[in-house]
């Protein structure tokens, strides 16, 4: 950390290399440190390093700089998202229970409910954005609330304070996803919850490039037992990777206000459009926990989701729209549009997908760097082709 005060978009640039420019040629850029092992110069005293599952100087100053930017003591990265997310689960032991958001990243769904039970841990999904449902939720043997918000991929919004409070008078720990904020946007530590995770793979990186996964704490004890079990389970992220991610962070501070912009603005266009049945982006003031989000988050963020009448006009619509890509994915300099029913969340049985309202017209779109008018024109003439078949078929 710096004597001066900086503030976050400041430290995306400076905190991979605080105070610690590589020594023999001053580099700007953190080296990719590829080796496995290190020399040990003394029989009986060993140097920082020793292997690089246990520690890499490359993924070292990526950890420092999460956990700088999430205002933690001690960061992770991890080979993806989902290996971050289930590392941080084996803090639990046989016995515990964890709740669930109902409205949980398609892998995350995976990993509780068909991998979790095998080792006896139990699970209940609750609606986050009712705090007494969550309540009901919680067993004496709950150990881990675990929030996601905006989630995916309705952008609900959980009262992050509420569920903190609910967690700490039941004597559980919070985890939260925060990839769809980043800490530019949402610092969850500075609201009390235990563990933040990310898909570093979206807005972190930012390029669709690599694929990472990144965890913080607060709690230097919490911290120790996460970094055993990095250690034990061994899913980390390589060096190469990791400069990929620091190097990705650098350009995030502007890449997230462009997309952001343009997402506001592409929110309204959609408000607008007769086809569209509904919208759903935590920067409309018709959105379901506007005002929750508005106080916790410095941002609505880059991601939308929007509801077309059906599967056909839905359909119509991805394949008349020109500039995006169609892929599973978000947070890239391209902007992506998915269809969750059958990509991020087709691991959820359809009967549980309905219950979250992940509909058959359901499409999310993560906005990029493309010229807003250029998104705004092509999302028209899409829309006016996804219109005429509504109305070939007569639905
Ligand atoms: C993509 C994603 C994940 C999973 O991350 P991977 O890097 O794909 O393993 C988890 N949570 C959210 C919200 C995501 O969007």
């Amino acid at each position: 950390m710096s004597n001066v005060k900086e503030n976050l978009a400041t430290s995306l640039i400076t905190a991979s290399t605080r105070g610690n420019y590589e020594q023999k040629t001053g580099a700007v850029n953190v080296p990719i440190y590829l080796s496995s092992t290190y020399h040990q110069e003394s029989f009986d005293s060993f140097g920082p390093y020793d292997y690089s599952r246990s520690g890499n100087p490359t993924r070292d100053a990526l950890e420092k700089t999460i956990a700088e930017l999430e205002g933690g003591t001690r960061g992770f990265a991890f080979a993806s998202g989902i290996a971050a997310i289930s590392s941080a689960l084996m803090l639990l032991s046989s016995g515990d229970h964890i709740v669930v958001t109902e409205e949980v990243y398609g892998g995350t769904y995976r990993f509780i409910t068909e991998v979790l039970p095998r080792f006896g841990i139990d699970y209940t999904f609750a609606d986050f954005t009712n705090a007494e449902a969550v309540e009901q939720a919680i067993r004496p043997n709950t150990q881990v609330i675990y929030i996601e918000t905006p989630a995916n991929p309705r952008l609900g919004i959980t009262d992050i304070e509420a569920i903190v409070a609910l967690a700490k008078a039941n004597d559980c720990l919070t985890f939260l996803d925060n990839t769809f904020m980043t800490p530019l946007y949402q610092r969850p530590l500075d609201l009390g919850v235990d563990i933040v995770l990310h898909s570093a793979t979206k807005f972190l990186s930012g390029h669709s490039d690599i694929v990472a996964g990144l965890a913080v704490t607060k709690d230097e004890e919490l911290g120790k037992r996460l970094g055993f079990i990095q250690n034990s389970f061994g899913a980390i992220l390589g060096a190469q990777d990791s400069f990929s991610l620091i190097q990705g962070i650098k350009t995030m501070g502007a890449r997230l206000a462009q997309s952001t912009e343009a997402a506001q603005k592409l929110a309204t266009y959609l408000t607008n459009h007769p086809l569209v049945e509904e919208v759903l982006y935590p920067g409309l003031s018709t959105h379901p926990g506007y005002e929750i989000h508005a106080r916790q988050a410095k941002s609505p963020g880059a991601v939308l989701s929007f509801q077309l009448p059906n599967r056909d006009t839905a359909k119509a619509f991805v394949e008349s729209l020109q500039i995006p890509v169609f892929a599973v994915s978000l947070g890239g300099v391209e902007s992506i549009l998915s269809y969750p029913a059958t990509m991020s969340h087709a691991a959820i049985p359809k009967v549980e997908r309905e219950k979250r309202g992940i509909t058959d017209g359901l499409l999310r779109f993560s906005v990029g760097l493309e010229h807003i008018d250029d998104l705004i024109a092509d999302f028209d003439q899409a829309l006016t082709i996804a219109s005429n078949i509504k109305q070939k078929v007569g639905i």
